[in-house]
């Protein structure tokens, strides 16, 4: 596919990096985006994403917009409350770009659903908050050898982490082998709108890389931020012995 000359005016600013140029740009163009979780990470990976020139996406969450969300799920505004989020969401982005294609998933996750849903996409953003649907889609995305974004946040610190199960390498599982059964919701624990919005920037920076070929090193890796005393850390995660996903 080529660019139109409205394609190439729109992205120009991109386009000048030397490293994405017009063929990374017609790369995104070509790319599939599923976001599972249109909360407070999944709504800047939304808009940067949108932005950046990709144009199919899915956008999957059952739940409605409350008051509380608004302090960080930067796509929302007051009108939107007790509306679906995924919804709102195609609503908000397709106002970004017209060329852009929306479907919404606006029911809850499961094992039955999520084979069928995850299929046709290149790459899963996991924006959920809890870690039965975390592992869920960790362990679909590995039997469909799909690439996978996951965002976690809680009080100050967020962990982004980035698998590609086309290759050999690790998973979530290697990293955390013990899943809590329960997971206290971010908001209940305490949160911040910059600490969700970062999360979701940086996943939004590491896929446009991964499409255009600059490539991310935080492939294999997580990193953890705490936002209190402004530590970064990027970890590499190894395929555990006792991750029954690599044997
Ligand atoms: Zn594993």
């Amino acid at each position: 596919m080529k660019l139109t000359i409205d394609q190439i005016e729109r992205f120009k600013g991109q386009i000048n990096l030397k490293k994405i140029n017009i063929q990374g740009q017609i790369k995104l163009s070509n790319t599939k985006v599923l976001i599972i979780g249109a909360g407070g990470i999944g709504s800047p990976v939304a808009l940067f994403l949108a932005r950046s020139g990709i144009k199919y996406f899915e956008i999957a969450d059952f739940d409605k917009v409350s008051k509380s969300n608004l302090h960080r799920q930067v796509l929302f505004d007051e009108k939107d409350i007790n509306k679906n989020k995924a919804l709102v969401t195609k609503k908000k982005i397709s106002l970004i770009d017209k060329k852009i294609k929306v479907k919404t998933f606006q029911t809850k996750i499961n094992k039955a659903n999520i084979k069928k849903l995850i299929k046709d996409y290149d790459y899963v953003i996991d924006g959920t908050d809890n870690f039965s649907t975390k592992t869920l889609i960790n362990d679909e995305c590995l039997k469909q050898k799909k690439k996978l974004f996951i965002g976690s946040v809680s009080q100050f610190d967020c962990h982004i982490f980035y698998f590609n199960f086309a290759s050999k390498g690790s998973c979530l599982k290697c990293f955390m082998p013990q899943i809590p059964k329960i997971t206290p919701r971010c908001q209940d624990e305490g949160i911040l709108g910059t600490v969700t919005g970062t999360a979701g920037s940086l996943i939004a920076n590491e896929l446009i890389k991964e499409v255009t070929g600059i490539n991310s090193d935080l492939l294999n890796h997580v990193l953890i931020i705490n936002f209190e005393k402004l530590n970064f850390r990027k970890v590499k995660i190894n395929s555990s012995a006792k991750c029954k996903n690599h044997h």
